[in-house]
């Protein structure tokens, strides 16, 4: 602020050197020559702020003015690198109009300011003036413990200084004297000790207030801070958002086009379950014809030999058809999957037994030896698939006994303990038959896979064994074969079964199947109407070898005639006939005087619902879907004419089905106690032919009534949705 030479500061720094207010306030190692002019240490790590970034430049001048114009003392604020930051405020003339305008002045005076410029962290520093001797103070201002600016004050005369030594320096740096002596007149005139505490006092000052603006300015950053990183977690969530919403929309198309696919698997799936159901309804319905007319003509006595052959091929040709399409039938349903274990409690032994009873018929014919051999520990009671285990044993036994010309056929159970309760059950069939050969032995395993040793055996589709492994799978286990060409060959079952309690155990009621009236019951008149001659001689001959009196009726009108002349006590109708309909010739019956109150059975091929309705408008009293079953008419007969029959006393055919079955009455009865939604979704799943909805909703019955969804889930398993059809509307008449 002053100026004087660089000899006249050397002799200054011995008189009057620059003196630190605080004593030894260097930091050790530094001194204020080594000190850069302007710090790079910031706290925040971040030297990227000034002094006006943290005070108001303007309200900072505005103290400065008011602080000189009270003390009197000359003021102004620079950077660390010297350039002002303020405007100066009462510098004195002697300064700016005298020293300053001579070169030495001006030297010396940047000299001054440069040594009070110095970052002094510990307090201000005071000297006289180079050019002119005044005393100068500098206070370094610090934020933080970086260095943002000087205070320099001064411009003072002190208590010791007379005119003389001051004119001293107007000489030396070579200032007029009269103009020197003249702006010394201006001067402030100060004691030294009041200049040092004003020193200090601003020090304190200007550090106070720019540590409190440096604390602001930390806190507005921090508060950017937190501000940019909510932008940046916003940004984040917005972007995470964005992809949650593309991948929901990926996911969206994934799952309709997984739907569609859905739909088209299901379609096709419907396509097949409709095809089976339709080559079910289609062959085995004629079969069923052909099957029961050849059985029935063997019972005449009058026939020859030869005929007697002729009948026996048909009858067995068609039970191996028949046989065929049901493999075929199973096949396809494993494959749907729809094949599930029904594990249960049964006696083992009676079945082995009847397995055992079966096949020595057809060993002895064929002149074998059969032997069934169970060992004393294999238990009576066991929990696995009745149904499964039963057709495994007659596919191998079946297959052992085609494929085996002379010898015999063993079958071995035994049993081995694995947990508790739980056994292995081994079942052995061997035989001394054909063999196979070793690199066939894998393929009879596959669908239609057949071994080339069966020389000549050609009946059969290939799959017994393909359902034999299936069902093997499903009752959790394996089955292998041993065999040698030429040697016979042994199939082994190895599967997971539990030891079961008789109490437990599921009693089969075999089919009983009607063989006459009851004793007691008065012959009664059914007459047959049925413009197709074959189904309208299969219902008299059944309905007559009951012990019925059986009329029949070509069409409807020779139905009408009949009625008047021989007044029947039940008339079976087919509704579509040629001459006169079912519908007007039931309208006709029941409008004569005994007609009203003669039952007429509606017999028709229609699924369709309307036609029932038209069928019950018509006057009828009941329904049947055509094809019709024996016990189905002979269940209608019993409901209408109140009629008793006598049973068969065992079931003829061991291999009958295994679920106790229900007749027509108790089903319908059963259905009865369902609800309407549930009989509503029985009869919609079976109109549309959709084997999985019918099992669905048979599972949801079987909480309420599980022989019923016993007996349901058989008639899906046969595909028989014309049946299911019937049972339900039986029951909607009923109600
Ligand atoms: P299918 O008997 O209807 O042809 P299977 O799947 O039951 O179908 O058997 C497949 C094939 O395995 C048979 O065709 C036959 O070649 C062979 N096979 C099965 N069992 C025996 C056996 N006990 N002896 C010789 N070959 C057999």
């Amino acid at each position: 602020m002053t100026r004087a030479d660089s000899s006249r500061m050397e002799t200054a720094s011995d008189s009057a050197r620059p003196e630190a207010l605080t004593g030894e306030q260097q930091p050790a190692g530094q001194t204020g020559r080594d000190l850069p002019l302007v710090s790079t240490d910031t706290p925040s790590g971040r030297a990227d702020f000034t002094f006006s970034d943290i005070l108001d430049v303007d309200e900072i001048q505005r103290i400065q003015d008011a602080f000189s114009a009270a003390t009197g003392v000359a003021s102004i604020i620079t950077a660390p690198d010297g350039h002002p930051l303020t405007r100066p405020s009462n510098f004195s003339r002697l300064c700016q109009d005298v020293i300053r305008k001579t070169e030495k002045g001006l030297a010396n005076c940047m000299r001054s300011d440069a040594v009070l410029g110095r970052p002094n962290p510990d307090g201000p520093i005071m000297q006289p003036c180079l050019s002119c001797g005044l005393w100068d103070g500098g206070a370094s201002i610090f934020a933080g413990d970086r260095h943002i600016a000087n205070w320099l004050i001064g411009q003072v005369r002190n208590e010791a200084q007379d005119d003389e030594g001051m004119l001293a320096y107007a000489r030396e740096i070579g200032a007029d004297e009269g103009a020197f002596r003249e702006a010394l007149a201006e001067v402030t005139q100060m004691p030294t000790e009041q200049f040092r505490q004003i020193c200090q006092s601003l020090f304190m000052f200007a550090n106070q207030l720019s540590q409190i603006a440096y604390k602001n300015l930390q806190l507005n950053r921090e508060i950017e801070d937190r501000r940019c990183a909510e932008d940046t977690v916003r940004q984040l969530n917005e972007q995470l958002e964005e992809r949650v919403r593309q991948r929901t929309a990926e996911l969206e198309t994934a799952v309709a086009e997984l739907r569609v696919a859905k739909e088209a698997a299901e379609g096709a799936n419907r396509a097949k379950s409709v095809f089976l159901a339709n080559m079910s309804h289609e062959i085995r319905t004629p079969m069923n014809a052909i099957l029961g007319f050849s059985e029935f003509m063997r019972r005449d006595s009058s026939l020859t030999d030869g005929q007697r052959r002729n009948l026996e091929t048909i009858n067995r040709s068609g039970e191996h058809l028949l046989s065929l399409i049901n493999d075929v039938l199973e096949m396809s349903k494993i494959e749907a999957g729809r094949v599930t274990l029904r594990p249960g409690v049964f006696d083992l032994h009676a079945l082995l037994d009847d397995v055992g009873t079966m096949f020595g018929l057809r060993t002895q014919d064929r002149g074998l030896q059969l032997c069934v051999e169970r060992r004393p520990d294999v238990p009576r009671y066991v929990v696995t698939d009745e149904g499964k285990l039963r057709q495994v044993l007659i596919n191998l036994l079946g297959n052992a006994v085609k494929f085996t010309e002379r010898g015999g056929i063993v079958l071995r159970t035994a049993v081995r303990a694995t947990g508790e309760k739980e056994l292995r059950m081994l079942v052995e069939v061997e035989d001394t038959g054909t063999g196979i050969a070793e690199e066939e032995l894998e393929r009879i395993f596959q669908a239609f896979g057949q071994a080339s040793a069966a020389h000549g055996v050609r009946e059969g589709t290939g799959l017994g064994l393909a359902i034999c492994r299936e069902y093997v799978r499903l009752m959790g286990g394996t089955i292998t074969v041993c065999s040698e060409l030429g040697h016979g060959s042994t199939f082994r079952v190895d599967i997971a079964v539990e030891e079961g309690q008789p109490q437990d155990a599921s009693k089969p009621v075999p089919t009983r199947r009607v063989i006459g009236l009851a004793s007691g019951e008065a012959p009664r008149r059914i007459l047959v109407v049925d413009d197709h001659q074959e189904n309208r001689s299969l219902l008299a001959r059944m309905l007559s070898g009951i012990g019925f009196q059986v009329r029949e009726a070509g069409d409807g009108a020779e139905a009408v005639r009949l009625f008047e002349e021989w007044v029947p006590d039940l008339v079976l109708m087919d509704m579509r006939m040629p001459v006169m309909d079912g519908f007007e010739a039931t309208g006709r019956i029941k409008a004569m005087p005994r007609g009203g109150e003669t039952p007429v059975v509606a017999v028709s091929a229609s699924v369709f619902e309307e036609d029932r309705a038209a069928v019950l408008g018509a006057g009828c009293d009941g329904f049947l879907r055509k094809p019709v079953r024996e016990d189905q008419i002979l269940d209608a007969v019993r409901e209408h004419l109140g009629v008793r029959y006598e049973y068969e006393k065992e079931a003829t055919d061991p291999t009958a089905r295994l679920v106790p079955r229900l007749d027509t009455a108790a089903l319908g009865r059963r259905l009865g106690a369902l609800t309407t939604a549930q009989r509503e979704a029985l009869r919609q799943a079976a109109v549309e032919l959709r084997p999985e909805t019918l099992l669905a909703t048979v599972e949801e019955i079987a909480g309420e009534d599980a022989e019923l969804a016993r007996e349901l889930r058989a008639l899906v398993d046969e595909f028989e949705f014309t049946r299911i059809l019937d049972l339900v509307d039986a029951h909607s008449w009923s109600a």
